[in-house]
Parts: structure tokens; C-alpha cells; sequence
């Protein structure tokens, strides 16, 4: 689950952003008229990216491995935190990272619902190159609604299969690039309805955890990007413009996806997004959040027992997991990264 602010259809390919333009403030009902105001002191040009030519063959993923992996993961039920299932997806996602290196951020969530047990799963890819790149996507599905059929196929369980496929795409083999770290982080949604309480204030638990974690033994200043799916399983598949991203790497995330032919999945509407990412931005980390916040006409399949695997399409899965693949290796390429 995430908060979004508004959808403003665009055809715009330079945006002025500001990031304090975001929407800790603002309901969640704003309209397409409220389309963030640059401030005098915002730097709204972006920095002239010096893009590398050639970005190395074009990845490929088993799209139909990471379909069934989706599955699986919901043929749980409902996972939110606390429950049983929510502990068996914790035991999947590790049994299929066994042999790697993997952290285990675990700790105890004091919420609205009171305390409960989280559990951030980290796998590590090193590579050759000084930094890391983050590819995150939440597990956890929404617990207010843990009494419904509701189970997340598509927010939170798409993008958990499909990192795990992208954990096949990186294993055994010696990356001369950035290090890769996956996370599939916990908590990543409200404990509280949104009309209940604000979204910023009860959610986003696991990854706030571990950016303080990071900050405190250094980690955090050796993440050179952070790029995050959510609701990328889509059988039609328009990936938003994020404007709670870093700009430049949602250029170079844009300039994956038309290096791949896949451009016209691809930021023709733009969005004000609250999800994982705000906690790194807020750090100074470059992000990208990698979202198709328009799951069914207007969204009406979003945290409802209709999110379910048949609305999904493997293809989906391959599009964005190349995707982010390919910015991957042209960010191994660009030398020096543009500044934060
Ligand atoms: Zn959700």
C-alpha cells in the first residue's frame, strides 16, 4: 500500500520538483489541480547526464519462475503482521536465499495495534564497484484489512516474486558493477485505516528501522541508489512518474526501459507517491519508486479482495524486473553519479 496525491495526466519530460513539495500535509483526496509548486529556492533543471552508450546486453529474467514464485507467496492468504502466514512468507522468502549472504533485520514495532514482531530480509550481491544499489519491495499486506479474502497479489506480492527471481538473475555470478542489495522489507503498510490515521505516521515501519540501522554503522553513505517496485504486476502496466522521486533517476530509469523497447509502459501519467523510498529520500539517497498506481479502472482493485493473481501478468514482471536491471547497469556505468 501507498498514498498518493494526485494523477495528473502529462506529457511533460522535464518536471520542476521540489521534494518539499510532498504530501505529509495535503488529503489524500487532492485533485489533478494541485500539482506541486516549485519553490524560488528549488533547483528544478536537472543535471546533464552523461549516459554510457552501451549498457552491456540486455538482461533477461524468467518471468514465468517469478509468476509462480507470486503464487506462491499468496497461496499463503493474507500475510499481515502478527499472523501465521506472515511468518510462513518469512520462512519462503529465506529458504530461497539460502547459501547467500543475507542480513535479517529483526526487531519490535510499536503501533497503533500495538507491539508486534518485523522482519526485513536483506540479500547481498557484491560487486566490483565502491557503493550500493537497493532494490527494495514490501511483503506485508495491509492489516486492517486481515479479516477479508484480501492478499495483496499485486501490492506487495508482485514485486516480492519478482525480487526473488531477480536474486536468481545475480547469484553465481561476479558483478562488475555496484554492489546489489534486495530487501523485502516488513510493515511497509498501514496498522490503522488511512481515514483513521495519516498513512506517514503508521507505516513504513520496517524500512524506517532500517534506514536508522544504516545511517548508525555507515552503511547508508555507500548506497548510491535506491530503487523500489510496488504494484508492478499489472497485466496493463503504466508505470507512474514519480514526483516523491529523484529526477535524474527517474531519468535514467526512463532511458532503461526505452533502451529495452518498453518506454510506453512508462510514466505517461505522474503521481505524488508516499511509499518505501520517503525515508531514503528524507536521507539524501537518490530513489526511484517504481509504481503502477492504477491497479484496475481508477485503482478499484487496490487493497480489496479483488487483488488478486488473475489481474497479473508475467510479462509485467519481466518488464519492470529488466527494467531495473538495465538502470542497473547504466548506473554501473555512469561515472561519476550526478550529486544527491
Ligand atoms: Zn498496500
Amino acid at each position: 500500500m501507498i498514498s498518493k496525491i494526485s494523477i495528473l495526466p502529462t506529457l511533460l519530460l522535464s518536471i520542476a520538483v521540489s521534494f518539499g513539495a510532498c504530501d505529509h500535509d495535503k488529503p489524500s483526496t487532492a485533485t489533478a489541480s494541485q500539482k506541486p509548486a516549485p519553490t524560488a529556492a528549488a533547483d528544478t533543471t536537472l543535471p546533464k547526464l552523461s549516459l554510457p552508450a552501451d549498457s552491456g546486453p540486455p538482461p533477461t529474467i524468467d518471468s514465468a519462475r517469478a509468476m509462480q514464485y507470486v503464487k506462491e507467496i499468496v497461496a499463503y492468504g493474507p500475510r499481515p503482521l502478527g499472523s501465521a502466514s506472515h511468518k510462513k512468507v518469512e520462512g519462503y522468502i529465506s529458504a530461497h536465499l539460502k547459501g547467500g549472504e543475507v542480513e535479517d533485520d529483526v526487531f519490535t514495532a510499536d503501533t497503533p495495534e500495538g507491539k508486534f514482531p518485523v522482519h526485513n530480509i536483506i540479500a547481498k550481491f557484491p560487486g566490483t564497484k565502491d557503493g550500493i544499489i537497493v532494490i527494495a519491495s514490501h511483503y506485508d499486506t495491509n492489516y486492517p484489512l486481515r479479516g477479508t479474502a484480501y492478499v495483496g497479489a499485486n501490492d506487495g506480492g508482485s514485486s516480492s516474486g519478482l525480487l526473488l527471481e531477480l536474486a536468481n538473475h545475480l547469484r553465481g555470478k561476479k558483478r562488475d558493477g555496484y554492489s546489489i542489495w534486495l530487501v523485502w522489507d516488513d510493515a511497509e503498510e498501514g496498522m490503522k485505516p488511512e481515514s483513521e490515521v495519516a498513512f506517514i505516521d503508521d507505516s513504513l515501519y520496517g524500512i524506517r528501522h532500517l534506514v536508522e540501522k544504516w545511517q548508525a554503522d555507515g552503511t547508508l553513505k555507500n548506497i548510491k541508489a535506491f530503487l523500489l517496485a510496488d504494484m508492478i504486476g499489472d497485466a496493463d502496466l503504466n508505470i507512474d512518474r514519480d514526483l516523491n522521486s529523484t529526477p535524474w533517476l527517474e531519468e535514467v530509469v526512463y532511458e532503461a526501459a526505452t533502451r529495452l523497447g518498453y518506454q510506453s509502459h512508462f510514466f505517461d501519467r505522474q503521481n505524488q507517491v508516499t511509499d518505501d523510498h520517503i525515508p531514503f529520500m528524507q536521507k539524501g539517497v537518490p530513489c526511484a519508486d517504481l509504481i503502477d498506481f492504477d491497479y484496475g479502472y481508477n485503482n478499484v482493485f487496490w487493497h480489496t479482495p479483488q487483488d488478486t493473481v488473475d489481474k497479473l501478468s508475467p510479462k509485467s514482471l519481466e518488464i519492470v524486473g529488466s527494467t531495473i536491471l538495465e538502470t542497473v547497469g547504466i548506473l554501473d556505468k555512469m561515472d561519476p553519479l550526478p550529486p544527491k
